[in-house]
């Protein structure tokens, strides 16, 4: 930790990149952790195209019953020590798969969102994309004024980044002189390729997470405990 603190201290260049741990302590379940089911479906099951083609209803019901669980949930400590690390850092980017957008909440201000965000909705016909915070949603599943339906503005298991963020969150792997992994297994691709560019490139690396996970043999650091807890102690 203490290291790590001094590394952390002296970069000018600073990239982080958090999955579903980081808002687990807000009471957000992750997938594979406890509280990740709906019904009796996995995430797998629902969030793909397929899944949207063959009931929207149904994949909507699931997102409905997401938003409101994360509506009623606050960022925390985790959150806030990102955002203070922003405002400190000469240089930070904050790269994220969350949909949640807690970070936004915390006080972050770029936040690279390569998974989407659940609080936009996208048209199947016209592409029109917006912002839409109520919960509940009034009608399910919604429709655009073109009368063509809404999805989530979410990536989708099978589907394609969003380029031009994944472009950048790219160059802020590459730059970083430290690189912080929060929260996430790092298994899923291509966002844990993040993590070897930014090795490759000579950041430090330092885990964050409550387990092992494939990374932590090769990471130049690895703590071992809670987000909402580990972070505010790395930056103070
Ligand atoms: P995951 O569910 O596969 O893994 C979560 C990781 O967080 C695990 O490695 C676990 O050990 C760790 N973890 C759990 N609680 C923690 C804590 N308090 N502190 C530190 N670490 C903790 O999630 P993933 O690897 O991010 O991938 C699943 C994908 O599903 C994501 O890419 C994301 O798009 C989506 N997802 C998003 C949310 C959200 O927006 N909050 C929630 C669930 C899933
Ligand atoms: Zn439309």
């Amino acid at each position: 930790m203490q290291r790590a603190r001094e590394w952390l201290r002296e970069a000018r260049c600073v990239a982080a990149l958090t999955g579903a741990g980081i808002s687990a302590e807000s009471g957000v379940p992750t997938f594979r952790g406890a509280g990740g089911l709906w019904r009796q479906f996995r995430p797998e099951d629902l969030a793909t195209p397929e899944a949207f083609a063959r009931d929207p209803r149904l994949v909507w019901e699931w997102y409905d019953w997401r938003r409101g669980l994360i509506a009623a949930t606050e960022p925390n400590a985790g959150h806030l020590a990102l955002a203070e690390l922003e405002r400190r850092c000469g240089r930070f980017t904050l790269v994220t798969q969350n949909v949640d957008g807690l970070h936004d909440r915390a006080g972050s201000r770029e936040v690279l969102k390569v998974h989407g965000d659940i609080w936009e909705v996208r048209c199947t016909g016209c592409g029109r994309a917006g912002r839409d915070d109520r919960v509940p949603l009034p009608d399910l599943p919604p429709r655009c004024d073109c009368g063509a339906l809404l999805r989530p503005g979410v990536v989708w298991f099978g589907e394609m980044l969003p380029q031009e963020v994944w472009r950048r969150a790219e160059c802020a792997a590459r730059e970083a002189e430290v690189f912080l992994v929060i929260g996430t297994a790092a298994v899923v691709y291509p966002a844990a390729g993040l993590v070897d560019r930014a090795k490759a490139a000579g950041a430090k690396v330092i885990e964050i997470n409550l387990d092992a996970t494939p990374y932590s043999e090769e990471v130049d650091c690895s703590l071992r405990g809670r987000a909402g807890e580990l972070l505010p102690q790395l930056i103070a």
